[in-house]
């Protein structure tokens, strides 16, 4: 096995317990370094660092604080698992070098995954994250003018579509398309376009035909563009040998 991939897994680990601490603090407006440690947000007892292992400590508490056997939610195990996981499935499939923007990838989804189902907005921190890694790509990749291009054109379709749709497509869901031109280039940005339209359909149409949701309500689409993006950037040169 690759020396990298329990590093990974550990490092993912340790970036979901601060995604899980961002989580909960962007959208309520809590700064990031005040309170320093992480409190127990029922009796507001700080939490010790034995008590903050990532992963280890939620089953070991068997989700519950120590103090007041608060019900801490599921979401701060998931969010754990889930970049732990995919931080380690990043450095199995790629190189070291696509590993870390991958993993700055999932960072950036699972945080305005969470944000943008509860809140309907996509944290600045995602959108920048993103931007960081799709200039990382393009350098490394050398398609400078290729990948500018696709943020540019995706930018400007996307702005007709939130016009047209008379502001359906929100402008967070058209920032994110655009930074992701930069980092997928052309053919696989048209990729992700159609995976999560079509994702999106999937979930959406069963819910409108139940009548949860009515055609003027405001969707979450931000979760959908994230992860499409994500796939299709592991997979880019699996899709590129199937096309050339
Ligand atoms: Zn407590």
């Amino acid at each position: 096995m690759r020396v990298e991939i329990p590093l990974f897994f550990v490092l993912g680990a340790v970036l979901g317990s601060f995604t899980n601490l961002l989580i909960y603090r962007l959208p309520r407006k809590i700064s990031i370094l005040n309170p320093r440690r992480s409190v127990c947000p029922n009796c507001g007892k700080v939490i010790p660092w034995y008590d903050n292992i990532p992963i280890l400590s939620y089953i070991i508490l068997r989700g519950r604080c120590r103090h007041c056997g608060w019900k801490i939610p599921w979401r701060y195990l998931i969010v754990e698992l889930l970049m732990s996981s995919l931080f380690a499935l990043n450095s199995a499939v790629l190189d070291l070098r696509e590993s870390i923007i991958a993993s700055m990838l999932v960072f950036a989804v699972v945080l305005l995954t969470f944000v943008d189902l509860e809140y309907m907005i996509i944290p600045d921190t995602s959108f920048f994250t993103i931007l960081i890694a799709g200039v990382l790509e393009t350098i490394f990749s050398g398609k400078i003018i290729a990948n500018v291009l696709t943020a540019a054109f995706t930018f400007l379709i996307f702005i007709g579509v939130r016009y047209i749709s008379k502001k359906g497509l929100g402008m967070g869901d058209v920032k994110l398309f655009a930074v992701s031109g930069l980092l997928l280039g052309p053919l696989n940005m048209i990729f992700s376009v159609f995976l999560a339209s079509i994702s999106g359909i999937l979930v959406i149409l069963p819910a409108m035909l139940k009548g949860n949701l009515g055609m003027r309500s405001r969707i979450p689409f931000g979760p959908f563009i994230g992860w499409s993006v994500y796939c299709v950037f592991i997979l880019k040169d699996w899709i590129e040998s199937l096309i050339i």
